[in-house]
């Protein structure tokens, strides 16, 4: 048996990894590459291996760079099964639709400009059909991957549906446990179960985004949201956060209600502006039985995302009506990185207002408008008019769906606690730094530690 690491190996996105047994062929996600439109370009147009090689596919979750690129699998050809949990497989639903409709626009956007027919990466009849080979398993029920491959979900505490992949290799009578982390998000975190670290692994593919850093905790996360709304709102300011519309949003949300629910913040409205955001929230409503039962909302409350403060604009009417309403309030918008959506209006609007405040509760990247709000730049440049920054910004990083530094290697140091056997771990979805960082620290601590290349080929 072999794996060969492809996507996601000395970079973040892209997530896909290969392995090879008895002949089969198994992906292990298949993500979009995201970043420099030149390079991903070209990426996300190359094939991990030809389509009639490939004979299944296991999803680790929804998130766009593992799932991003399973339609354009479809337009190759695929035909056979893609596996998920049934969360993961009801945000897919929403997530593929709406990337289909992204390269559509974007293709078409091209074309345009360069005066010539340009092909979508993939359409959206190739996002219906991914949706039609996807597979819903439940967490902890072992199912047959290929002939000698048995798999098993286990919660990754990530985002909603968000796995541990467990896969039992039989290759020649040999036994041989490939464990794959997908993306393990932080113990504590609202709504979601906390990440199960799997036992009995001999061969382990690791996340390491975070990997040379850590989070502020995930309680002084929620207070400094407390906080944050409760001094703009005395100002009477707009409290506008860019967010991406799974996991955050409804984090956000569920905190705001919770915190509402103990008057620790005042009763001002908050505005969910985002389609996409509406949408993965009634996926959430859908799959209570992925709840953390041990959370004292969890149980209380039946309606998280639903209470009388909370109003969803769906139409452009209702979000540019947003602009004539006096008083504070919380606007929660996409994207998460304020490079489009319609966060972009109300920046726009409220940036330069020193009243209001632009919180920020995720990663910005390198080039994002988002970036620039976290450096306080004094002037934003937004749909190509300067807009001074005088409005106050504030980061939380408690939110992140990421484990941070400590909280890998407390992961880890649990399977190796159940995983005697444990010959060697394997850092993906990382930048370099991250990896090379989080690399010291674990072999530091005795373990066996590769960050593969590309096309980097592994026997186990
Ligand atoms: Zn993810
Ligand atoms: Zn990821």
């Amino acid at each position: 048996m072999e794996l060969e690491f492809y996507g996601a190996a000395r970079e973040v996105t892209g997530s896909c990894h290969i392995l090879r047994i008895n002949g089969k062929t198994v992906l292990l996600d298949c993500g979009m590459f995201q970043g420099k439109r030149s390079d991903s370009e070209q990426k996300n147009r190359t094939l991990p291996v030809p389509i009639s090689e490939i004979d299944s596919v296991v999803l680790s979750h929804a998130h766009i760079d593992h799932s991003g690129r399973l339609p354009y699998l479809i337009a190759e050809g695929y035909t056979k099964t893609i596996w998920a949990t049934a969360a993961t497989r009801d945000l897919s639903a929403v997530m593929l639709a709406d990337s289909a409709h992204i390269q559509e626009k974007d293709a078409e956007f091209l074309a345009k400009r360069k005066k010539e027919f340009i092909e979508p990466l993939y359409g959206t009849r190739h996002s219906v059909r991914t949706m039609e080979l996807m597979v819903a398993v439940p967490y902890n029920k072992p199912f047959d991957v290929v002939p000698g491959v048995q798999g098993c979900y286990v919660d990754a505490g990530h985002i909603l549906g968000s796995a541990s992949v467990i896969l039992d290799c039989v290759e020649n009578g040999r036994q041989r446990r490939l464990v794959f982390s997908g993306d393990v998000g932080r113990s504590g975190l609202a709504i979601i179960r906390d990440p199960v670290p799997p036992k009995g692994a001999h061969e382990l593919i690791m996340e390491s985004t975070y990997g040379d850093r850590d989070h502020e905790s995930v309680d002084g996360a929620r207070a400094r949201l407390a906080q944050v709304v409760r001094d703009t709102a005395s100002r009477g300011g707009r409290i506008l956060i860019p967010a991406f519309a799974v996991g955050r949003t409804q984090e956000i949300i569920y905190n705001l209600h919770s915190l509402i629910r103990e008057s620790a913040i005042p009763s001002i409205p908050i505005y969910v502006d985002s389609p996409l955001a509406i949408d993965t929230t009634t996926v959430f409503e859908m799959h209570p039985e992925t709840f953390d039962q041990t959370e004292d909302m969890v149980r209380k409350v039946r309606e998280l995302f639903d209470f009388p403060l909370i109003h969803f604009t769906r139409t452009v009417e209702e979000s540019k009506a947003l602009a004539h309403i006096n008083g504070p309030m919380v606007i929660i918008a996409a994207s998460g990185m304020a490079e489009a959506g319609r966060i972009l209006h109300h920046l726009a609007l409220g940036a330069s207002d020193p009243r209001n405040t632009i919180l920020i509760v995720g990663f910005q990247a390198e080039h994002t408008l988002g970036r620039r709000i976290v450096e306080r730049s004094p002037i934003l440049k937004i749909f190509g008019e300067e807009v001074p920054l005088r409005a106050n910004v504030e980061i939380i990083n408690g939110y992140s769906a990421h484990a941070d530094r400590t909280e890998l290697a407390k992961w880890l140091d649990a399977v190796k606690a159940g995983s005697p056997e444990l010959s060697a771990v394997h850092l993906v979805h990382g930048e370099p730094h991250a990896q090379d960082a989080l690399k010291t620290t674990l072999v530091a601590k005795g373990y066996n530690v590769s960050c593969p290349e590309p096309h980097t080929r592994v026997a186990f």
